[in-house]
């Protein structure tokens, strides 16, 4: 009898399994022992990692999208028709259309996106380059921006650990171009007592920050956005006037997820090394939904879905699981608009940046051209 492997999330993660998959799996897709079936949003693939360069006016909109049934392998049945209720029990996926699909195994990658209403008056009165509209508002902004001071306020959980800190050196050289250097002030915010989770990363950018003189305020856990007097206080007592408000606002998972009763927030329980669901031995969880404590970003996602090919194949074709994740995940890092840096590690390997170069930034946008083989499974 044929078995389905059902996708929920046609991101970056379920696109390269959804690929892999039928790279590997041809002969039993041929012979109608095997369907890959995935569930979407959209019929477009947007290339995330691009909306950095939104704001600045450094990317052409038409190069974040993709058709994603050309992204797909034509062998995968994509529905655009997100999934309403996920039924572990009764290995089964109820979608908004009313359709039901069964699974012998259930892949769940739809991802994490930001909650700026979870924290009052930040809608109102912030900025965001994580989404589309959020980054062209965000790019008027800047253009009309004529001096003062600025708060890059970042909020946990997010995905992409680095693109706070890209940011911010990437808008110290936009106003240096402008020549309203000296008329702004950066003020930069993280939740803990350091620039940045990864702590070889955040002992990297203090000295960076400290030459270019962007203020920085640690401990910020932010409680409230005033948009009439444009102010952003902490549940640490702290507030800060600004000008300009560029939040990284926190993310939630997918509704599905904590509406299925599958993870609170819409982080899926997940085991580190194997990625199946805790309590299941047929679901399993790729990219930024999972709970697992590393960073959240379409690096991680990449690794974890070779693996995750890896052992649904061996579980298809040999009923066993092939090999673990090993917490890998590998991060550009722009440090202004001509130079980058990078960093890679695993569960036991802590990152080390190495000094910034033209070459990596080079490397950078290139990939940013990449990507779409590397969702595609073809690097
Ligand atoms: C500004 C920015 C910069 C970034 N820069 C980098 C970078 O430099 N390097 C890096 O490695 N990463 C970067 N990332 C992060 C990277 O894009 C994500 O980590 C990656 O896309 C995660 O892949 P995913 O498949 O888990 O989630 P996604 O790619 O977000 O895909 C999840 C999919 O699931 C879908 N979905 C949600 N709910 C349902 C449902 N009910 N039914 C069906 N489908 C559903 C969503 O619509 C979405 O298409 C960046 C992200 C942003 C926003």
């Amino acid at each position: 009898m044929s078995k389905t492997v059902l996708i929920v999330g046609g991101g970056l993660a379920g696109t390269i399994i959804a690929n892999g998959l039928c790279r590997q799996l041809g002969d039993e897709m041929r012979r109608g022992e095997v369907g890959i079936t995935m569930l979407g949003t959209s019929e477009t693939h947007m290339y995330q990692p691009g909306l950095l360069y939104v704001p600045f006016g450094r990317i052409r909109e038409a190069e974040l999208f993709r058709d994603q049934r050309k992204v797909l392998d034509r062998r995968v049945n994509f529905f655009v028709d997100p999934a309403k209720h996920i039924d572990v029990e009764h290995n089964q996926v109820t979608t908004e259309q009313g359709r039901t699909v069964k699974y012998d195994y259930l892949v769940l990658a739809t991802g994490a996106r930001p909650m700026p209403q979870n924290i009052p008056g930040m809608r109102e009165a912030g900025h965001w380059f994580y989404e589309l509209d959020a980054a062209r508002k965000l790019r008027d902004a800047l253009n009309g921006f004529t001096g003062g001071k600025i708060v890059v306020n970042v909020n946990a959980p997010h995905k992409c650990p680095v693109a706070p800190l890209e940011v911010v050196f990437m808008l110290y050289e936009h106003f240096k171009a402008k020549g309203i250097l000296d008329k702004t002030e950066i003020t930069y915010t993280y939740p803990i007592g350091r620039l940045h989770a990864l702590e070889p990363v955040a002992h990297w950018a203090k000295p960076e920050f400290d030459r270019i003189g962007i203020k920085y305020e640690t401990f910020f856990n932010t409680e409230t956005v005033d948009p009439e007097k444009k102010t952003i206080s902490s549940m640490e007592g702290v507030s800060l006037p600004f000008d300009l408000l560029i939040t990284i606002p926190p993310h939630a998972g997918a509704q599905v997820i904590e509406d299925s009763g599958l993870g609170k927030g819409g982080w899926v329980p997940t085991n580190t090394k194997t990625l199946s669901r805790e309590g299941s031995t047929n679901v399993f969880v790729c990219g930024d939904t999972t709970n697992i404590p590393i960073s959240k970003a379409g690096s991680t996602a990449h690794f974890e879905a070779d693996v995750l090919i890896d052992n649904l194949v061996s579980l298809l074709q040999e009923g066993r699981m092939a090999r673990d994740y090993d917490g890998k995940v590998f991060c550009f890092v722009e440090t202004g608009m001509n130079s980058g840096t990078y960093v890679w590690f695993n569960y036991t390997t802590p990152p080390n940046p190495g000094p910034p170069s033209q070459m990596i930034h080079w490397f950078k946008l290139a990939y940013n051209r990449l990507y779409w083989l590397s969702a595609r499974g073809l690097l």
